[in-house]
């Protein structure tokens, strides 16, 4: 019998465990610590960005963009259904009204068609994420998005390493935002970060991740803010992260392309791309479809997977039939095909972390599950 594979393991390694310890022991624990500043200082580098603010999760670095921004309840964003719940919260919270647009069926990710057309005089922010290691039209959505005057979030937590024609994910839109969350290309436990070129802005999203604190006197508030900083030892794990992330990726997408081997005989599956557009998927998890042809759903398939020892998870459920939009008055939604179709037939398997020997072992029971149907 093997072990039970989970469906992620973070990377952690001595140099990782030496970082911490050596803060602890100085005593520097806080976010007002030097380190953190440090991590920030290497991100905003590695994605030739002025300037990041380290936030305590991706989706409080979400919160804190779209705050930023002062929607009303007149204004409207565009983001796919196809993506987290983090993209949405901030906009529901400050009224405004999520315009749902549907993802490529190949891709999984939104086109710039898709949001040429959601576009009107009311749209005052666009959100874009790259999904599950693959990128997004980010290229022709940051042109539109420059040419009508709308700001543009780009939600790279998914994207980290990604590069599109020289650019790194992460450099494209008014704001773009990284996830350190465990299973993430690098980790600080629980962590995020916001990446802009606008000095304004930044200043004013370091004020709200700091309870609105401005510099001429320390407890005087014109604004309400939140505490979203990041601790100096999670700033202290992702520095000594950050150094790897150009491995971490070529390891990542070596996984992908050696699923992609193993799983290619599978009629029933449907597989991810390689590439899109010139644009090397990195596979951030590797995920696919169960074909409808195979009498049963994703949920089925997992629960296999699970007797046999082996970790999954379905895929995102489509934001436009989240249940909490009836809450603000946003239930009546249109039909978005492929994101309803994902959401029913989607799941991704164990990736990262994984030994060569546990993706065979993973492929198999695939094959097996899809071959044989899930009740064996
Ligand atoms: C993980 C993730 C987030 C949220 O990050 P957390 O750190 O888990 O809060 C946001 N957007 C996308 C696309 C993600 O995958």
């Amino acid at each position: 019998m093997h072990g039970f594979i989970p469906v992620s393991k973070p990377l952690t390694n001595a140099a990782d465990v030496a970082a911490v310890a050596h803060l602890v022991e100085g005593g520097w624990l806080s976010g007002d610590a030097p380190v953190v500043g440090e991590f920030e200082d290497l991100m905003a580098s590695y994605t030739n960005r002025r300037f990041a603010i380290a936030v305590n999760s991706g989706t409080s670095a979400l919160d804190l963009a779209i705050e930023s921004l002062q929607l009303t309840s007149r204004d409207e964003v565009i983001l796919p259904s196809f993506t987290i719940i983090s993209c949405l919260n901030a906009v529901l919270r400050r009224g405004a009204k999520p315009i749902f647009v549907d993802v490529d069926s190949d891709t999984w990710n939104v086109s710039a068609e898709s949001i040429a057309t959601a576009i009107n005089s009311r749209t005052k922010l666009i959100i874009v994420p790259h999904i599950y290691g693959l990128p997004a039209d980010i290229e022709k959505i940051e042109q539109l998005a420059l040419s009508q005057g709308i700001p543009l979030i780009e939600d790279s937590a998914e994207g980290l390493g990604l590069s599109i024609r020289g650019r790194p994910a992460g450099s494209f839109g008014t704001m773009a935002i990284l996830s350190f969350y465990a299973n993430k290309v690098i980790t600080t436990g629980e962590g995020g970060m916001i990446l802009t070129d606008d000095a304004d802005l930044a200043d004013k999203l370091k004020r709200l991740r700091n309870l609105g604190f401005n510099s001429h006197r320390r407890f005087v508030h014109d604004m309400l803010g939140w505490n979203f900083r990041m601790s100096a030892l999670s700033a202290g794990l992702g520095l000594s992260q950050a150094k790897r992330i150009d491995d971490q990726v070529t390891l990542q997408r070596s996984r992908g392309t050696h699923y992609q081997s193993l799983l290619r005989e599978s009629s029933v599956l449907r597989m991810p791309l390689d590439s899109h557009d010139g644009v090397e998927n990195i596979y951030w998890v590797f995920g696919f479809e169960v074909r409808a042809e195979l009498q049963f759903s994703a949920r089925d398939f997992m629960s296999a997977l699970d007797r046999r020892g082996i970790g999954s998870r379905p895929f995102f459920y489509p934001l436009h039939r989240q249940p909490v939009l009836k809450d603000y008055g946003f239930e009546v939604q249109p039909t978005l095909p492929v994101a309803e179709r994902l959401g029913e037939r989607g799941l991704y398997i164990p990736s990262l972390g994984t030994t060569a020997m546990e993706r065979e072992q993973v492929a198999k029971a695939v094959l097996d599950i899809a071959n044989s149907g899930p009740k064996n």
